[in-house]
């Protein structure tokens, strides 16, 4: 800091807060209390716009989308940014799409704040996996189907993302896949590969909890295709090995009527 800057008079701080899925009902309390006070939040831009109205008119407000595969902000340059309000004095929210704990990067903000000396908090939200189970009325976790389920990415720092494909092709798996989109051919042909069935039913969200939801039921044999078809442009969670409760339900029917 500069010798004639006089250090701030409190202290600045960072709230990393979880804007859930879209939908505003959908945020916390708390995440609604730290926008209502914020002095600058920055923000991703899975945030959606409806959220952002609720920030307090006299913060700073920073986009620092990123995308996939595509152009985007560099961690550092995002992490310097956190760093230098929070200095000011300032009251910072790094506003997060859904949980700020899941596929967020949460981490290396932190470790950038803490060798700063500036304190923090975390703020949970509802993460895209919740909002979308909640879309298709099915459980992430059943009694007698699935004890277990997993979050992957699709693809993380090195391409494509490689998984436990022996496990995950097993029958009853449920895995709920973001950013999966990209990577749809590639996890289908490595699942067929370690002998999943190729009529797994597969479901896609795309903008959980938002106006514009759109859900796609598919098989892991269909889905590339399906996907494809759809064309899907907004943010899309896929999850392996559930199918929407109604067409789970016409499918057994069905089973029974062919018996
Ligand atoms: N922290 C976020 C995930 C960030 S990774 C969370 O907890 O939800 C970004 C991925 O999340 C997207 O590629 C998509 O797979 C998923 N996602 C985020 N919001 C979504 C939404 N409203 N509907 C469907 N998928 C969503």
């Amino acid at each position: 800091m500069h010798a004639d800057i006089p250090a701030p008079s409190h202290p600045g701080h960072v709230a990393f807060v979880g804007a859930g899925p879209g939908d505003p009902d959908l945020l916390t309390i708390r995440a609604l209390r730290a926008l209502e006070s914020a002095d600058v939040v920055i923000h991703d831009r899975l945030v959606t716009p409806e959220i952002l109205g609720l920030v307090n008119r006299n913060a700073v407000l920073i986009d620092a989308g990123k995308e996939g595969f595509g152009p985007s902000a560099a961690q550092t340059d995002i992490n310097a940014l956190i760093v230098q309000h929070a200095r000011s004095g300032a009251q910072v929210v790094r506003l997060k799409g859904g949980d700020p704990t899941v596929f967020g990067r949460l981490d290396e903000e932190i470790d950038a704040v803490d060798a700063a000396g500036l304190g923090w908090h975390v703020v949970p939200g509802i993460t895209a996996a919740s909002a979308s189970v909640a879309a298709i009325g099915q459980s992430l976790t059943k009694r007698g189907r699935n004890a277990a389920v997993r979050f992957l990415t699709g693809h993380d720092m090195k391409g494509f993302a490689d998984h436990d494909w022996r496990t995950l092709a097993r029958p009853g798996e449920v895995a709920a896949i973001y950013m999966g989109k990209k990577s749809a051919r590639f996890i289908q042909g490595r699942l067929i590969m370690h002998g999943a069935d190729r009529a797994t039913p597969v479901t896609v969200i795309e903008n959980a909890s938002r106006p514009d939801q759109r859900i796609l039921a598919t098989t892991l044999d269909r889905l590339p295709a399906d996907l494809a078809r759809a064309n899907v442009t907004g943010p899309a969670l896929t999850f392996l090995g559930l199918a929407p409760r109604a067409a789970e339900a016409q499918l057994a029917h069905s089973r029974q009527e062919l018996a």
